[in-house]
């Protein structure tokens, strides 16, 4: 019988037993039977301001006292506005206008969606297709499980997926650049998009979409450092437009607001936000549109409906609310600046600490800001098999829950929250360090 029979609820998982968490207090979770863990991963890369931060409580508390909820078909409300003028002008002019949804996914829908509505208000609605890369995650919904390409999550649906998606190569040039320069892999990766636009025909494509840095497929693979401006360039060349999915990278996590910003800034034209956007405390996620998108439903609405989608929740008022006292608790206590230091200090541990054995085999880290991964190279060929599963539950019975990539890769994501002190970054690796040590020493 699987272990959590008993539970109401279909989990992730049958055969684990799940256990309840029930409190929280910085970067820890305790769990009804009286554990505490630290949050490692902030989940997947959403407590940026760990537990129970009072002030954000207040703001909740606050704003439901006021008013929950007001349908976005009747009305706007004060914290979704603040909220909207707050995070562009933390953009710097990158983003015109703002639109609210609930998850990631549904944030990766609005944006293809609205991709396409404003090809159609150009009077090109032949542009029906869309490049996204393989190795990516985009969500779990049907559009955008078709734009991304996470092997495991989309098998079962491929045959329910919608054909306009298309896929070129991922980029990440420690794993598949050998023999080559940054600047020659960077060519046969544009080339590739070019060939793929060409195949499809370039007046047919709507937009591309990728992640700055690859989240939960691949473990904090960043773009090389002329790949986002040289893709920007030949899309624009194409009139295609370019959907930068910083669901999981973005809002603060790299040491920059946006992802992008560390890697050639250039703006995309259109921009997906969720998981640090509200840090958990409200489920809230956004596209972030950018002017020539913008002025484009600007022009062609007459005063009907600009974006033809919407969803019940979009722009609620209590979760726009806590989102904005996140945002500017980020901004008055230096947060995004601290992931750049803490990420330094987390990088630096698990190099001095790690044992030999993991960089003898292909073991190495890579990411940027609180946004790190170990990956375990080919360690496993030669100790009965891939680590990172066993190393992530070791971790977490030792009081650490941290984040098991895909299995595209041997690896774990280190995301901890932005309030990290060098104490605390400090214990989260000495766990994980002690964690792998325990597994490898178990298998020896
Ligand atoms: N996009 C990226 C890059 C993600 O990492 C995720 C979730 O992990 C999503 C979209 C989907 O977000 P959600 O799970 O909130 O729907």
């Amino acid at each position: 019988m699987s272990a959590n029979t008993n539970s109401a609820i279909l989990h992730r998982s049958l055969e684990k037993e799940y256990p309840a968490a029930s409190g929280g207090d910085g970067v820890y979770i305790r769990t009804a039977d009286g554990r505490r863990i630290f949050d490692g991963s902030s989940g997947a890369a959403v407590s940026c301001l760990g537990h129970g931060n009072k002030e954000v409580i207040e703001a909740i508390c606050s704003q439901a006292r006021a008013l929950a909820f007001a349908h976005s078909s009747f009305f706007t409300s004060d914290p979704a506005e603040e909220l909207a003028r707050f995070v562009m002008k933390r953009s710097n002019g990158a983003f015109s206008k703002v639109v609210w949804l609930g998850s990631g996914s549904e944030a990766v829908e609005s944006a293809l969606k609205i991709a396409r509505q404003y090809h159609v208000f150009r009077g090109e609605p032949e542009r029906v297709n869309f490049v996204g890369r393989l190795h990516s995650y985009h969500g779990n919904t049907l559009g955008a499980l078709a734009a991304g390409n996470n092997p495991g999550r989309r098998k079962i649906y491929e045959p329910i997926l919608s054909p306009a998606f298309h896929h070129v190569g991922r980029c990440f040039y420690d794993a598949d650049g050998k023999g080559l320069s940054e600047e020659e892999y960077e060519d046969q990766r544009i080339s590739e998009y070019e060939a793929e636009f060409l195949r499809l025909g370039p007046r047919t494509v709507a937009a591309v979409i990728l992640e700055p840095v690859v989240g939960a497929t691949l473990g904090s693979v960043l773009a090389t450092k002329n790949y986002l401006s040289r893709l920007s360039e030949l899309c624009r060349r194409h009139g295609i437009l370019t959907i930068f999915d910083e669901v999981m990278c973005g809002m603060g996590r790299v040491g920059t607001y946006h992802a992008w910003q560390s890697l050639g800034n250039v703006p995309p034209d259109l921009q997906t936000v969720g998981k640090g956007l509200g840090a958990g405390y409200q489920p809230l996620s956004a596209v972030l549109v950018g002017k020539t998108v913008c002025d484009t439903f600007l022009g062609h609405s007459k005063g009907a409906q600009a974006f033809l989608s919407g969803h019940t929740f979009q722009g609620h008022s209590i979760a726009c609310a806590s989102a904005l006292a996140v945002q500017k608790i980020i901004a008055r206590d230096g947060l995004v600046a601290n992931c750049q230091k803490m990420g330094e200090v987390l990088h630096t541990f698990l190099t001095t600490s790690l044992p030999s054995k993991f960089f003898e085999n292909g073991g190495s880290l890579r990411g940027l800001g609180l946004f790190r991964t170990v990956d375990f190279g080919t360690l496993g060929d030669v100790c009965g098999g891939p680590l990172g599963k066993e190393v992530s539950q070791k971790a977490f019975d030792l009081g650490a829950a941290v984040y098991l990539c895909s299995p595209t890769v041997d690896a774990i994501l280190i995301c901890p929250p932005y309030i990290m002190t060098k104490v605390e970054t400090k214990e989260l690796a000495g766990t994980f360090v002690e964690a792998f040590k325990q597994v490898l020493a178990s298998r020896s």
